[in-house]
């Protein structure tokens, strides 16, 4: 997944295009910057690349998820649906804009059970998240028809599936509004930084002058600006944009590798009995960042985690279910509402209800859950060699068991 593994000499011109100026920031100074307006050509880029109308730069992609919020009109009292496999930025951000977090399970998509995201609907539910975690999509057509059936907000958070599709769509544009991050473990960085993608115009103009401070950039010059709403200061820097640039040149690339690597690894486990795969809703659309397989228990996953460990060959390897990031077992801090600013009692309600809920579903998943990142930089050496000694970790494991059994 990681673009900061071709980081090279096309990484280099752009940011020294910027520095050649010294203009480093994306707004103004008209003059002295030359012609080089590096967040602008990165939006064209993103808005060509990906075949929506508009893009955001944005700090960050959790940034973007809370710009997008808010220009979707999310705020006080909205509850936003969202999974409980996921990055912490998906709470942070509809807690951010005062909005209410509500978890739900996940299926064998690794993202929003369709199923779960019914059951949860109230009269306050004004938005669906899906999450395409680890490369690949959520069930969108359910979800979509779910957000027909009850007027409500569909916002991907496409973070991690930067180049992933469904059904010939980019992931990210397909809902009311999108997100994608660029920090640096992303499929393509800035080094730090996010996007907010649309095809709506009013919710564009609305992240385009709320990531900053609320300025309308229809004034003369910057001082000139009027401000129709509130806002932060959310913007990217022209230095992050311009390795962005270099970075999207390359995308075609990384998932071409990606794809490749992807299906060399999963055919090298999908001949061991027991082992199963993701349920992917457009397998032609998976951005192949992480090959995402099961065990057939808990506990053999368990064991082949530890098997891994012993063998110096778990790096790359993650078990989310025993993850302090991603799974909402170990969010102690979110189920404990430990927010330094005071949450609204509606919030703090929803979160300390949170730890008695169960997401048996998600464990009886999640338990049973290795992804495999998939690096852009190994060699067919590197690659045969990893594969092989997956392989024969998880036969070892499964045959002990079998035996035993
Ligand atoms: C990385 C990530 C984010 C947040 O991105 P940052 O740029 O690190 O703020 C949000 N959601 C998911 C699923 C992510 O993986």
């Amino acid at each position: 997944m990681p673009g900061f593994e071709f980081f090279g000499e096309e990484e280099r011109k752009e940011v020294n295009d910027v520095l050649e100026t010294g203009i480093l920031m994306r707004y103004g100074f008209d003059g002295p910057r030359k012609g080089i307006w590096k967040a602008k050509e990165l939006e064209a880029a993103i808005t060509n690349t990906f075949g929506c109308k508009h893009a955001q730069l944005v700090s960050s992609g959790t940034a973007a998820l809370t710009t997008a919020m808010a220009a979707l009109g999310i705020g006080a009292g909205d509850e936003v649906i969202m999974p409980a496999f996921t990055f912490v930025a998906s709470f942070e951000a509809i807690l951010s804009v005062g909005a209410i977090p509500v978890l739900v399970d996940i299926d064998d998509t690794l993202t929003l059970s369709p199923a779960a995201v019914r059951a949860a609907i109230t009269p306050k539910t004004k938005c669906i998240m899906p999450v395409h975690m680890c490369g690949s999509m959520a069930d969108l057509g359910a979800l979509q028809q779910i957000c027909a059936e009850h007027n409500l907000l569909l916002l991907e958070d496409a973070c991690q599936s930067i180049g992933g599709t469904y059904k010939g769509q980019a992931l990210g544009t397909i809902g009311d509004a999108g997100t994608f991050s660029f920090d640096f473990v992303k499929t393509i960085t800035c080094a730090e930084g996010g996007v907010v993608l649309t095809n709506n115009h009013d919710v564009y103009t609305k992240c385009d002058a709320y990531s900053d401070h609320g300025h309308d950039h229809l004034g003369v010059d910057r001082g000139a600006d009027l401000h129709p709403f509130l806002g932060y200061n959310f913007r990217i820097s022209e230095l992050h944009a311009a390795v962005g640039l270099a970075q999207i040149r390359k995308l075609d690339t990384f998932l071409a590798i990606q794809r490749k690597n992807h299906a060399y690894l999963k055919a090298a486990l999908a001949n061991i009995p027991g082992i199963t795969f993701r349920r992917i809703p457009d397998e032609a659309g998976d951005s192949c960042t992480f090959l995402n397989w099961f065990l057939p228990t808990e506990d053999i996953a368990r064991e082949v985690v530890e098997d891994l460990k012993a063998n110096g060959i778990l790096a790359g390897n993650f078990y989310w279910f025993n993850n302090n990031w991603h799974y909402i077992r170990k969010w102690q801090h979110l189920k404990s509402a430990a927010s330094l600013n005071a949450l609204s009692d509606a919030q703090k309600v929803a979160l300390e209800q949170l730890a008695h809920n169960e997401f048996a579903e998600s464990d009886r998943i999640m338990g049973r859950c290795i992804s495999t990142l998939i690096n852009l930089s190994w060699s067919e050496d590197q690659l045969q060699d990893k594969a092989h000694k997956l392989a024969a970790v998880v036969t070892r494991v499964l045959e002990s068991k079998l035996e035993i059994a």
